[in-house]
């Protein structure tokens, strides 16, 4: 088997991509690098060939092998029927932690943020990206958020242990807990549980709205965020523009066997073949990679030739700024700029030291087993009709003698019984049934049991009854706790 501390996988992309992976591999072997690339198929070319996933066959062989890539940005073609390349990886080889370090290297390239130096750790694997999507109604679709206490306690502990391995002092979580009770509730318990095992590291929590805005406005009070999947998305980019470096900055897919590393930006056919690409981005995701490898000497020496180039104003055109640049250049005299100032350290900047990375190891999921008791359902109606008065009081007549009607909703609101004649309601109808001798008062205290033929039986009324059935949630107790929300 082939060592895989001496190869790893390379793409070398579409658009600007060979320009700036012939850039990235040159400074990396001028930096004494002794590792093989080990050339992976993916991209437009293999779309364009019948591959909808742009995935060559042979790729996740060498992936077996070569369990670290370093990929250059690929070009999606353009129309229907081509499948994100990103997420076909990420989901297939669960790389479920995006980790984006978020850089700013004032004054020589401005920021709006003043001195920033975060990193940005994004699930990326669940929450509305399952890409469960159903058009239920005629005014209705629907997408489902998906969030697991596997995939946050992976995320978050891999939050906590990236802290601890990088010396950083505080951990802060964003989620929208006060809404989505049950998933986003879900994020935020398990960061206070797994943060109890880290009483070293300073950890706070941020409602994502009120997060984002002061990413945007305050990034330098910011240290490690964890995030799901959507906010991470969002929220990384903020930073990113913030930080003046959405070309500089790098990335890494870690998953718990193959690593993926890749610049933040896409292919850029704008101005591919023009020579003027900056391969920064790329560069820091290389310098990634090599701490990976516990390389980290090889990634300090390039990281300080890069911001040696930088202070001595020697920019490509994308970060060319009168006020501090002194030469524009193009790809290849940067690549050469670099390369002559290996082995120096930055003036301004502090000097990077190798950090002894030692590999973060996430123990295996543990599911623990609570006592799960069906009290009910919410049934989904499709029903063109305006006033809930009717829908309502056919279903209390279809209900039969165990089930009772105990409310309807619409998008969320309640509208029955009882219910506003401002509330604009669609044609989906949440409708919530529980046992007939349901506790009315004190939504916490448990429901009576129902059996699972008693639903069935009265989905079979309602539908006899002329009821268009669209989907049917089943409502659960989980020792006892509500398992919905109200
Ligand atoms: P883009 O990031 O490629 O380009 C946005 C703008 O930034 C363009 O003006 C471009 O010239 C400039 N730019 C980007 N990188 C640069 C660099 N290194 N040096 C100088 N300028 C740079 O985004 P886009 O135009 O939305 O997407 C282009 C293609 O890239 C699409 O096919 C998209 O699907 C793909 N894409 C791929 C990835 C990836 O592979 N990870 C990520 C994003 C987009």
């Amino acid at each position: 088997m082939i060592a895989t501390n001496t190869t790893f996988a390379v793409t070398h992309g579409d658009g600007i991509g060979p320009e700036i992976m012939a850039s990235v591999l040159s400074i990396m072997k001028a930096a004494g690098v002794d590792l093989t690339p080990v050339p992976v198929d993916m991209g437009e070319k293999t779309y364009l060939s019948g591959v909808t996933s742009g995935i060559g066959e042979s790729t996740w062989d060498i992936l077996r092998d070569h369990p670290v890539m370093l990929k250059a940005p690929v070009t999606t073609p353009q129309g229907g029927g081509f499948k994100s390349l990103n997420v076909t990886l990420r989901k297939s080889l669960s790389l479920f932690a995006n980790v984006r370090p978020v850089r700013s290297y004032g004054p020589y390239i401005p920021s709006t943020g003043g001195d920033i130096d975060m990193v940005i750790i994004r699930e990326n694997e669940e929450d509305l990206y399952a890409g469960i999507e159903h058009r239920q109604t005629e005014d209705v679709v629907q997408c489902l958020k998906l969030i697991t206490r596997p995939g946050s306690e992976r995320i978050i502990r891999y939050a906590f242990e990236y802290a601890k391995a990088h010396g950083r002092k505080r951990v802060t979580c964003m989620s929208k807990d006060n809404i989505m009770k049950q998933t986003d509730g879900l994020f935020h318990q398990v960061f206070r549980e797994i943060g109890e095992e880290y009483p070293d590291i300073e950890q706070d929590h941020m409602i994502i709205d009120i997060g984002a805005a002061k990413i945007a406005s305050h990034p330098h009070h910011f240290d490690v965020v964890v995030l799901p999947n959507l906010y991470g998305d969002i929220v990384s980019d903020i930073a990113a523009q913030v930080a003046g470096s959405v070309g500089l900055a790098g990335s890494a897919n870690v998953g718990p066997r193959v690593t993926m590393f890749e610049a933040i930006h896409g292919s850029a056919p704008d101005i591919s073949g023009q020579g003027i690409a900056n391969p920064s981005g790329l560069l820091q995701a290389a310098c990634m990679m090599l701490d990976h490898l516990e390389l980290s000497e090889k990634a300090a020496l390039i990281r300080n030739a890069w911001l040696r180039t930088i202070e001595d104003g020697i920019h490509i055109a994308d970060i060319y700024w009168d006020g501090f640049s002194i030469r524009k250049v193009g790809t290849s005299d940067f690549t050469a700029a670099v390369i002559e100032r290996l082995g120096q350290k930055p003036a301004h900047f502090q000097a990077t030291t190798p950090v002894t990375e030692s590999r973060i190891n996430i123990p295996a999921y543990n599911r623990e087993t609570s006592n799960k008791v069906l009290v009910g359902a919410d049934i989904f109606v499709d029903w063109a009709g305006a006033d809930p008065e009717v829908i309502g009081t056919r279903l209390i007549n279809l209900s039969g003698p165990n089930m009772k009607l105990k409310m309807i909703t619409n998008r969320g609101v309640k509208v029955f019984p009882g219910g506003l004649a401002d509330t604009f309601c669609t044609d989906h109808w949440r409708c919530r049934f529980v046992q007939v001798d349901a506790v009315t008062k004190g939504e916490d205290r448990t429901y009576p049991e129902v059996e699972f033929s008693t639903l069935l039986d009265l989905q079979s009324r309602l539908s006899e009854g002329g009821i268009d059935i669209i989907k049917t949630e089943n409502l659960y107790e989980f020792d006892g706790e509500r398992g919905f929300s109200l």
